[in-house]
């Protein structure tokens, strides 16, 4: 298949295999996918699908009108939404029968309130703080919370499905620590009457190496993808996991230059030699990390080579030396090793940034092409 001239290879045999090796990893533990952010910017339909072929039971998002996106594309399968703006409507995410986390006693008012007006009995996993300081209930009002929901289960305006918490991956110390918060809110939540079907704390890092950690069910996001959740250079191949995502071009030009030459923006880059550039055409605006400048490479005609001078908006050169490179020739800039090319995680050390940032940030004038095994 010849390379677009700006284009994201999604490989769902990929993603599929690697939700199958992740799922008998945490079995009988069953597993979310996580497709917020337009599936790490995969596609988040596709990639839906693909997950649920591939074993997920669950679909996870950050926002309702993600959640909504998918049941706007005819996915059914249960779907977790959990971060809410101050105002949300819920009514909508019901109606869609999409499952709400809930962070304090004024959201699971809000939702029960939002069913109640809709005829309909929410389901809702309540978020527990055991650590983050970011949203979840924090400790010292979880009692409050507990009755709360107690309370509502009772008069049957929300039904409690699930209780989970999210961890920092900061230590194997510091998640203990945090799973026993979590078990100690899960009690006190039974203490007060409700017995949630569904505990969920890990997403990929804990799924993989704290079996503690996966209760009755697991959130897998980049581990789907194909992308080490661990910050330690451990390689996707060392996982048995496969990158989904190739981003590649096609070669728009080719300068033959001096040594003294300079290159790109502000001459951050000068030829020490007589060399050819080449000029690819994808820049920040597609989500190429202007920190990698001079620092990245890509793959061109069976070797990586480096990028020199700024990466700009909409382009960036490659040095090629002597080699005969030709408009329209095609360059990877990451994908999977194994092909040669850069892994999203090398453009991530060149940048100063992790795997996550570089794929969620491809841009919207990058096609996002779908193969089944092999790009
Ligand atoms: C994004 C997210 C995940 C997935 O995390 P990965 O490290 O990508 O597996 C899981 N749970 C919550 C609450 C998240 O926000």
């Amino acid at each position: 298949m010849t390379a677009g001239f700006r284009e994201a290879v999604v490989d769902l045999g990929a993603l599929h295999a690697n939700l199958a090796a992740l799922v008998a990893r945490v079995s009988p533990a069953r597993a979310m996918a996580v497709v917020k952010a337009d599936a790490y910017g995969h596609g988040a339909v596709p990639v839906a699908r693909a997950a649920l072929a591939g074993g997920a039971s669950w679909l996870g998002v950050a926002d309702v009108d993600e959640a909504l996106a998918l049941r706007a594309a005819g996915i059914d399968a249960p779907v977790l939404a959990w971060l809410h703006a101050p105002d949300a409507d819920f009514a909508p995410a019901i109606a869609a029968d999409v499952d709400l986390g809930a962070s304090s006693v004024a959201q699971l008012e809000a939702i029960a309130a939002a069913g109640a007006a809709g005829g309909r009995t929410p389901h809702v996993h309540l978020k527990a703080d055991t650590g983050l300081s970011r949203n979840g209930v924090a400790p010292a009002d979880w009692p409050a919370a507990a009755a709360a929901a107690a309370r509502l289960e009772g008069a049957g305006l929300v039904r409690v499905r699930g209780v989970f918490t999210h961890l920092a991956n900061a230590s194997p110390e510091d998640d203990a620590d945090q799973l026993r918060a979590f078990d100690r809110a899960v009690e006190l939540l039974r203490a007060a009457g409700v017995r949630p079907e569904l505990r969920h704390a890990a997403s990929t890092a804990a799924a993989w190496n704290l079996p503690d950690a996966r209760h009755d069910l697991v959130r897998l996001g980049i581990g789907i993808y194909g992308i080490p959740p661990f910050c330690d250079g451990t390689t996707a191949a060392e996982l048995g996991l496969a990158p989904v995502m190739t981003l590649r071009g096609r070669v728009a030009a080719v300068r033959r230059v001096e040594a003294g030459a300079g290159a790109s923006y502000d001459y951050a880059w000068r030829a020490d030699r007589p060399t050819t550039l080449a000029l690819v055409p994808l820049g920040y605006a597609d989500g190429v990390p202007r920190q990698a400048s001079g620092r990245a490479e890509v793959l061109l005609r069976g070797r990586r080579r480096p990028v020199v001078g700024r990466i700009a908006m909409d382009q960036f050169l490659v040095d090629v030396g002597d080699d005969g490179v030709e408009v329209g020739d095609e360059v990877v800039l990451f994908g999977d090793p194994a092909t040669g090319a850069p892994s999203a995680d090398d453009w991530a050390d060149a940048a100063g940034t992790i795997g996550y940032e570089i794929v969620t940030r491809i841009g919207p004038r990058v096609r996002r092409t779908y193969v089944e095994g092999g790009a």
